[in-house]
């Protein structure tokens, strides 16, 4: 843990830029925390836009029991716009078998130690640590930073020298920020949405909101 006095203020930087331009992005968009841990196995792989075709599929019935009542091929059908179907059904089953040890009770959940539950989490079949994470973070609101491609590509080019393993970025940007759930929360979803809209494998620099201080701005453009 960095000393607060001793904090890199790139990060927070960042951040204000980010919210000054995009403001609070209100993620994860769901429902229910149940349904933010489906989004979080099906969005592996795959866009977003298929992950929302599949839990369509669900109609009015996404829930805990659903998933653990449904027949494997069934449930594999119900979620084929997501890609990986087959793979990612078993998945589903899996961590709905680990929900279930909590009786899919959300505050049984958040009243364990974060790292016991990330640890059972990341026991999963299917779930890594970006997925572990989102589901701790968005699904029940556990301050733990997700890190994603979009953040190492991003701190990459500004630069932050992060490292580029999840564990180390992940260590970084939790040493340089207020450990704050909603900080974290709104923080990758900013991200995320300037990497969607700006920082892209090839960059739209012009017009991005971190130009004025990423030393990598104009360089992708010429
Ligand atoms: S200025 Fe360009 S390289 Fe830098 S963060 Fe923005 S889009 Fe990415």
């Amino acid at each position: 843990m960095v000393n607060s006095l001793n904090r890199d203020t790139k990060l927070l930087s960042i951040y204000e830029t980010l919210f000054a331009h995009y403001g609070n992005l209100h993620w994860w968009p769901a429902k229910t925390p149940y349904e933010v841990i489906v989004g979080a196995v099906l969005t592996q792989n795959t866009t977003w836009s298929n992950v929302e075709k599949a839990i369509a599929n669900f109609g009015e019935d996404l829930s805990p029991e659903t998933v653990a009542n449904a027949d494997l091929i069934e449930l594999a059908e119900i979620i084929r716009p997501s890609g990986f179907f087959n793979q990612k059904a078993n998945y589903l089953k899996a961590v709905t078998t680990w929900f279930a040890k909590y009786d899919y009770d959300v505050p049984a959940v958040r009243s364990e130690p974060l790292e016991k539950v990330r640890g059972e989490l990341l026991s999963t079949k299917g779930i890594g640590l970006e997925t572990a994470d989102a589901i701790l973070l968005y699904a029940f609101d556990l301050p733990t930073f997700v890190v994603d491609a979009y953040t190492i590509r991003l701190c990459g080019r500004y630069p932050i020298d992060t490292g580029k393993d999840y564990a180390t970025v992940k260590a970084y940007f939790e040493g340089n920020l207020p450990q704050s759930t909603e900080f974290y929360n709104i923080f990758h979803a900013l991200i995320v949405m300037n990497a969607k809209a700006r920082c892209r494998k090839k960059p739209l620099c012009e017009g991005c909101p971190l130009g004025e201080r990423c030393k990598k701005k104009g360089n992708y453009c010429r």
